[in-house]
């Protein structure tokens, strides 16, 4: 293992652009904190204006060519990305829990997540395939071609720093997109080590821009303004998501879009409670809670919530909370202060409109972002806990009579990413997924991510979805031939 004043000395902090490593054109820096010890621990570029522009004319540079590389060629790159990947996978995941603070095993895991989207996109490179088919009228071919859509930014948020970059970066270099990454100001430190990786795996110059800035939305609303910028790939809060489309619409960018959630995960008293228990740690805690999966509010049948509430709080009160890269640790500290504050007030809130706190209940004291695993019961209808993602250790839960008003409940939110359904009897609960307005259904499982499968949201959670072969066809327009022969 490579020790971390290592691994931080050889890391680029300055701006990838055109295959060269440079600063901001005024100097610019981004300071990078760790949110186990409040102490910067590095500084990186950060992008301006002009900047952005310069990544847009590499990217328009280098697409076309990389657009007409054999797909076996894209393929074999990305393959090796794969492969390198995981060869630094350990060093990689430390990083991550470095800038971000999730325990160690948290970012192992998103490391193994992220390393994969290179490899189902490897796989899916070889597999663009048009369609053929005779008119109706006898008359011509229908002859259809899918084409990369051009130039894409993409943006991602600081929570999966590897694995958001990955899951859209494989997909469009496999579709034949050169790509702008603009990476979250939090957590820049890892997208700049992946794309060392993909620069050392072969992807040529320009191919794969990457530009953290702190002016976000100066820096973007240029590029996705410019004409050559023609695809807009973005995930992170569904407030910005709003922003971001608006700004697309102004030159009608292409646009894919993974936005918030609010998790509903229902527990059936027919259920197994130690699965439900087991699968809730999951939905809920994976990530210290900071996911856009993760499980915002806890439906659970009238006959077994004292039984679930109990369980759940003692495996959130059997959990180790400290740094992320101490042995042992299974939550390490929020992001920044500002994620805990937003934290508190939501328990607080709560509280003060009646609820019970089981275990848990606000901030750590000391120094580092530390928020306790809280788990409320008795939440009034009312309290904001119930219509905001909390993105962070807390767990509300709220007593349901019948499965309508199970249904009804969940369904209560202007978010659709994903629910959680637990119960013994798989008719119903395929019945009740059925009806769960949500992309996603996790049923009898409290993790659903798999590069394999579409990754999406329904209502204010999102358009469009990535992983699976959905993602690459994000990357990809039809052209459709009418032909004669
Ligand atoms: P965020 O505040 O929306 O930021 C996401 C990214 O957008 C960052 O890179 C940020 O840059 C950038 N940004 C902010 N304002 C912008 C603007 N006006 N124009 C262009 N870019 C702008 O989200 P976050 O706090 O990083 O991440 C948490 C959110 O992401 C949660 O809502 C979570 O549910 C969502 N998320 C969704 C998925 C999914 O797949 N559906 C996955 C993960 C996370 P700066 O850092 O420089 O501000």
């Amino acid at each position: 293992m490579t020790n971390l004043s290592d691994i931080l000395a050889d890391l680029p902090t300055g701006l990838l652009i055109g295959g060269k490593w440079r600063d901001a054109s005024d100097g610019a820096t981004i300071d990078v904190y760790d949110p186990a010890t409040e102490e910067v621990i590095a500084s990186v570029a950060s992008a301006s204006e002009e900047d952005g522009l310069a990544a847009v004319a590499a990217a328009n540079e280098a697409g076309p060519d990389w657009a007409a590389r054999a797909p076996r060629e894209r393929a074999e790159i990305l393959r090796k990305s794969f492969e390198m990947l995981i060869a630094r996978k350990d060093d990689l995941a430390r990083l991550i829990t470095l800038e971000n603070g999730k325990a160690l095993k948290d970012a192992q895991g998103e490391m193994a997540y992220a390393a994969e989207f290179f490899r189902w996109y490897a796989e899916e490179a070889v597999r663009n395939i048009s369609e053929l088919s005779t008119a109706p009228s006898g008359n011509n071919k229908i002859m259809v071609l899918q084409q990369p859509v051009g130039v894409s930014l993409l943006i991602t948020p600081w929570n999966f720093p590897a694995a958001m970059g990955t899951r859209k970066i494989g997909p469009a270099l496999a579709a034949g997109c050169s790509v702008i990454l603009k990476p979250a100001s939090e957590t820049p430190l890892t997208a700049l080590a992946i794309a060392k990786i993909l620069e050392e795996a072969g992807v040529p110059p320009g191919v794969v821009n990457v530009i953290p800035s702190s002016r976000s939305g100066a820096v973007c609303s240029r590029i996705i303004n410019d004409p050559r910028c023609r695809k807009l790939s973005f995930t992170g809060s569904t407030q910005v998501g709003r922003i971001l489309l608006a700004e697309a619409a102004k030159s009608v960018v292409n646009c894919s879009m993974e936005l918030g959630g609010n998790a509903p995960f229902l527990v059936f008293a027919d259920a197994d409670i130690d699965a439900a228990v087991e699968g809730a740690m999951v939905a809920k805690m994976r990530n210290g809670g900071e996911a856009c999966t993760a499980a915002n509010r806890f439906f659970v049948e009238a006959p077994v919530v004292e039984e679930f509430a109990q369980k759940f709080a003692a495996a959130m009160e059997a959990l180790h909370v400290g740094p992320g890269l101490d042995d042992g640790t299974d939550l390490g500290p929020m992001v920044n202060a500002a994620a805990c504050k937003d934290i508190s007030a939501l328990v607080d809130d709560a509280v003060g409109k009646g609820a019970k706190v089981v275990t848990g209940g606000g901030q750590q004291e000391g120094v580092g972002h530390f928020f306790q695993p809280t788990v409320l019961t008795g939440v009034s209808d009312d309290a904001l806990i119930l219509n905001d993602e909390i993105f962070g250790p807390v767990a509300p839960i709220i007593a349901f009579g019948s499965v309508d008003e199970a249904v009804a409940r969940a369904n209560d939110t202007e978010y659709g990413l994903i629910a959680y359904l637990y119960t013994g009897d798989l008719a119903k609960g395929l019945a009740v997924a059925e009806r769960l307005d949500a992309g996603m259904i996790g049923l009898n499982r409290g993790v659903v991510s798999d590069p394999a499968a579409p990754f999406g949201g329904t209502k204010q959670s999102g358009i469009g979805r990535e992983g699976a072969h959905d993602g690459m066809m994000e990357f990809l327009e039809k052209k459709y031939i009418a032909v004669s022969w």
